[in-house]
């Protein structure tokens, strides 16, 4: 996809997903096709960058890397899994930059030169995501500074850790604290405070204990499930916790045959109920790995990538009983493990192999009369419950590294999803990574003992795609562009004809109610108006995206008036300055519907117009 290329075309590959989480979480979702305009970020000057940078941080692993140095967990308190809230829905959503010190570029040649200019990544620390990225500032015709750049970039892309580098400005791929909260033991520990609250709602994910903390708590629940139901044989699965690739996985019968000797005591673990019953294609167990942006914390906002990949076992796969349990190629569905068999196929389609895209086997299941739809709701549901769970420590790491008021990057992720589907289609999470492998090749024996690196059709097929629509996403200039066109009045539109509009709709909709007391224009003319103005305005968007875009248009320059008040407020009336943020906050004749409204009226709306979105 080109630079400027539709909306849609993003929005079909990116389900956009923003979340309520409320007391009741079972009424939490929302589900939102963003129009995937980002936040401003606030730009600094080289000269205003703090003299002293943070102290640098232990490294984190990228996925493949031999071992993550832990980082202890944060001090404050947890905060409560507060209200999650949709961009929006956010009350004059500018929630991104507040509080960050840095001065906007102000007046009318930087706007020019900023609506002109490409955006600019510092590529320098990628690693092994380099080859995609490359590709991918290649199709948005943006620049590359691959060896980094004196001043600040717009974007700064990290192979493995918010603490690559130090940052004052822009945007990194990295949210501090990450690593640490998808590690093994700590994600169990996120995902079962969640599971203690709500059974029903965090059921995707196994029943887990950690080793050696909980080895006695695990010993008497098994043996009480056992002494009441003594046909149940159950298999559990030990994983190091920090371990990544299979790397010192195995599977046991009884809690007596985990290793606790020594290992555990250096390398704490998570055991698990291991699922028996997994979905088998060619009588193969395979697993999915699905992308997902964490595109900003609060409001919480949460892509799930279209395609992902489909890795395969290379052993036909039989339950598990005593003689098959260290059978790797049948239990454990890694590539790192599997590209070892002897049985693995390296494929130039994207739906044959032993790594295909998640989209082929949807359409095989398909075709068999499967109902994807609801496959896919149950993933994209199993995602956001898993991102809310973690949200509130990430949030305690945000705040300590990043605090308001102070320099810093505004931050996004791209988290790798690892999940099984069960024989009955119930999708269970296995893991999730902070670093998810963007390699576009893999190692192939060209003959006995010669290895070389190869494309990989598959591997590139959907990465180039993930980072590219991420960069499209979280494009800094994109906003400024679009506010720069985005005035509703046009020679197509005159503010007179938006005044008649409103005048129309208000006397059509009041002559029709019995109830005359209220003056001004009832919720259903507001939605009318509201409609048919997002249809004036982006004329070629299916509607659901074409009032999302409204949303989005009305909350900046609300937001910009919210900026001239504070200002007002701040300096007092001999002290106002005008506020220099892109385009003229008065330019906002949208102003007689939205307006007129309080919040909860904006508010009401993306409710109703997120609610559909194009799953397949
Ligand atoms: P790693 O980070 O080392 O890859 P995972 O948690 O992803 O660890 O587990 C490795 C593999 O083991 C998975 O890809 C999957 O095939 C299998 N596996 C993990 N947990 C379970 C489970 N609870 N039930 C069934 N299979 C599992």
């Amino acid at each position: 996809m080109q630079r400027g290329s539709s909306e849609r075309e993003l929005a079909a590959r990116w389900e956009a997903e923003a979340v309520a989480v409320t007391k009741a979480l079972a009424a939490a979702e929302q589900v939102r096709v963003d129009s995937g305009a980002a936040g401003e970020p606030e730009r600094k000057t080289p000269e205003e960058q703090p003299k002293d940078p943070a102290p640098a941080q232990p490294r984190a692993a990228e996925e493949g890397d031999a071992r993550v140095v832990p980082r202890p967990p944060p001090t404050l308190p947890l905060a409560k899994p507060q209200a999650a809230r949709a961009r929006g829905l956010c009350p004059h959503g500018k929630p991104r930059s507040k509080g960050r010190g840095g001065r906007r570029s102000s007046g009318r040649a930087a706007d020019e030169y900023h609506s002109q200019r490409p955006v600019t990544v510092d590529s320098s620390k990628a690693k092994t995501s380099l080859d995609a990225l490359k590709i991918s500032i290649r199709q948005l015709k943006w620049k590359e500074f691959p060896f980094g750049r004196r001043l600040p970039c717009d974007i700064y892309w990290h192979g493995v850790s918010f603490h690559d580098n130090d940052i004052f400005s822009g945007q990194v791929n990295k949210f501090p604290g990450m690593t640490e909260m998808v590690r093994k033991i700590t994600l169990s520990r996120a995902v079962r405070i969640m599971q203690n609250l709500f059974p029903e709602e965090y059921n995707f994910y196994p029943r887990s204990w950690i080793l050696p903390d909980e080895f006695q708590l695990f010993v008497a629940q098994v043996r009480m499930v056992k002494d009441g139901d003594p046909s149940w044989k159950p298999t559990f699965i030990v994983k190091p916790d920090g371990g990544c690739q299979g790397d010192g996985i195995y599977l046991v019968k009884d809690p007596s045959d985990i290793r606790l000797a020594g290992t555990l005591q250096s390398r704490p673990a998570v055991v698990q109920e291991y699922i028996c019953k997994p979905l088998l294609i060619d009588k193969l167990k395979f697993d999915i790995r699905l992308y997902v942006l964490l595109k900003s914390l609060d409001p919480l906002e949460i892509y799930i990538a279209k395609d992902g990949l489909s890795r395969f076992c290379t052993e036909p796969y039989q339950e598990p009983n005593p003689k098959n349990l260290h059978h790797i190629f049948m239990h454990l569905t890694n590539y790192s493990l599997n590209i070892h068999s002897g049985n693995f196929v390296h494929s130039d389609s994207t739906s044959t192999g032993s790594k295909r895209t998640f989209s082929s086997i949807l359409c095989r299941l398909s075709s068999k009369g499967v109902d994807i739809k609801k496959v896919w709701s149950d993933i994209i549901s199993l995602v956001i419950k898993t991102v809310i769970a973690l949200t509130p420590e990430l949030k305690v790491f945000y705040q300590s590294d990043i605090p308001a008021g102070r320099p810093g990057p505004t931050c996004f992720q791209i988290l790798g999803f690892d999940i099984l589907l069960m024989k009955n289609l119930k999708p269970i999470l296995l893991e999730v990574n902070a670093n998810p492998s963007m390699r576009i090749e893999h190692e192939q024996e060209l003959s006995p003992g010669v290895f070389e690196n190869v494309p990989s059709l598959v591997d590139e097929e959907v990465k180039v795609a993930v980072i590219r629509d991420t960069l499209r996403l979280m494009d800094p200039l994109k906003k400024k562009r679009e506010n720069q066109n985005c005035k509703l009045s046009s020679s197509s539109l005159s503010m007179a004809a938006v005044d008649i509009l409103y005048i129309d709709i208000t006397r059509r909709w009041n002559s029709m109610t019995l109830d005359q007391r209220d003056s001004g224009m009832c919720l259903q003319a507001f939605v009318e108006a509201f409609f048919y103005l997002a249809q004036r305005k982006f004329k070629t968007l299916p509607l659901h995206e074409q009032v999302a875009s409204l949303i989005d248009l009305c909350e900046y320059h609300l937001s910009l008036l919210d900026e001239k008040r504070l200002v007002c407020g701040r300096s007092g009336p001999a002290g106002v300055r005008p506020l220099d943020s892109g385009s003229p906050p008065d330019s906002t004749p949208s102003a007689p519907p939205v307006e007129g409204h309080p919040p909860s009226c904006t508010n009401s709306a993306p409710k109703a117009a997120h609610s559909g979105h194009a799953l397949s």
